[in-house]
């Protein structure tokens, strides 16, 4: 009976994601800050109140310009908004499914706080993490889940391990090292297992300690660098005896933002290539799976090279566009809405619409049925 649940939960995924496809791209804005109001900065991103697909940006010459994306969080949706939207896709990865989450945007826009957030206002990896402990011990009784939790950082295109206890460790150069079974791994990276969310918290922590040094500002640190967590979760089922191995990776990239070429010189310089290389690859890849060209570019860069396994096939690819609704972000602002459009291949072919209401009806009793479904198993 359990593995008949099982199978029919699977095939309710399959459908969803079918109807949605395995790549999809969020965007949200932020709100404005008091030291943006008390410089006179105004508010150039619009919202339609009546659906979550679309936005505007007005530009300096009062022109305008509309994007549309799988959804579109503005100032007013909190942290729970977010996640309800992100949960489907978390979860996939308890049936097998390997996922990426990436928040992606200029150093400011709120990458952190959407992915890590605040301890009054946790982000996506906490409540994944906690929704994933949560599920798996519902399941106790039919699946045993292992979770392995690692944290990293590609700064430079160095892949530096969070985890390592001692600094001789963390300077130990890590590797990408093709595993038997054709799929990336990284030898010698440092898998903590957890049970519990308070573990997760506590090695969060720790990990944070570990970023880069070397720069001037905490903030400025912190968006010089990718910073990676990764969960891999084995499981086996008692009743049908089969063993599933995925991963989930939550990936906070450095800011997007182009720094001025004539008063950037030496180590900022050299960075900033790194960052601009990486996030243009990762743009290349992803937008490569959207249009379903055959050859798909993963080693220009260590990020993409590193995701590989996660990134394609039926794995599942989330990106949080982050913008500011700043007018004095207006330039920004544009380049991330049209490297997020161009990633998602809305401007390069054709993408599912959802906008047709019976589609989305459709998708709403699904997911209802979904819910309902998770419920009579637990
Ligand atoms: P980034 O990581 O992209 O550089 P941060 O996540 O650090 O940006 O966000 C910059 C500031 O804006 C932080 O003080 C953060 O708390 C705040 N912030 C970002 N997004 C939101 C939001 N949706 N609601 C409220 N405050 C936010
Ligand atoms: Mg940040």
């Amino acid at each position: 009976k359990y593995t008949d649940e099982r199978e029919e939960r699977k095939r309710l995924y399959n459908e969803i994601i079918e109807l949605k496809g395995n790549i999809r791209v969020f965007c949200r804005c932020r709100p404005l800050s008091s030291e943006e109001i008390a410089k006179g900065y105004s508010c150039v991103v619009d919202f339609d109140p009546a659906q979550d697909m679309e936005l505007q940006i007005t530009c300096s010459d009062s022109s305008k310009k509309q994007f549309k994306f799988d959804h579109v969080f503005g100032p007013k949706d909190d942290q729970d908004a977010v996640f309800a939207e992100t949960l489907p896709i978390v979860k996939s990865v308890l049936d097998g499914y390997n996922v990426c989450i990436f928040a992606y945007g200029q150093t400011g826009a709120g990458k952190t706080f959407t992915m890590e957030g605040t301890p009054e206002n946790r982000g996506v990896n906490y409540r994944t993490l906690e929704e994933l402990f949560r599920i798996s011990d519902q399941r106790s009784s039919t699946t045993r889940y292992e979770f392995y939790f690692s944290m990293l950082e590609v700064y430079n295109e160095k892949i530096r391990d969070l985890l390592a206890g001692t600094s001789d460790q963390l300077l130990k150069r890590l590797d990408i090292k093709q595993a038997a079974d054709g799929t990336q791994d990284v030898p010698g990276l440092v898998e903590a297992q957890v049970s519990s969310i308070d573990e997760v918290w506590e090695i969060l922590k720790n990990g944070g300690r570990n970023r880069s040094v070397g720069s001037t500002s905490a903030n400025e640190l912190s968006s010089r660098s990718h910073s990676l967590v990764r969960v891999t979760i084995r499981s086996e089922n008692f009743v049908d005896g089969q063993k599933n191995r995925s991963k989930l990776w939550l990936v906070d990239l450095a800011g997007s933002e182009r720094v001025g070429k004539v008063e950037v010189e030496g180590e900022r310089l050299r960075e900033s290539q790194f960052i601009n290389k990486s996030l243009s690859a990762l743009g290349d890849v992803i937008s490569s799976l959207a249009s379903k060209h055959p050859h798909i570019p993963y080693r220009n860069s260590k990020l993409t090279h590193l995701l590989q396994s996660s990134l394609g096939g039926d794995c599942k690819t989330l990106m949080f566009a982050q913008i500011s609704p700043s007018s004095a972000d207006l330039g920004e602002t544009v380049c991330s809405l049209n490297f997020a459009s161009r990633v998602r291949g809305i401007e390069n072919g054709p993408v599912r619409k959802l906008t047709d209401p019976s589609e989305s009806f459709k998708l709403k009793q699904m997911a209802e049925k979904l819910l309902q479904e998770e419920k009579e198993i637990a």
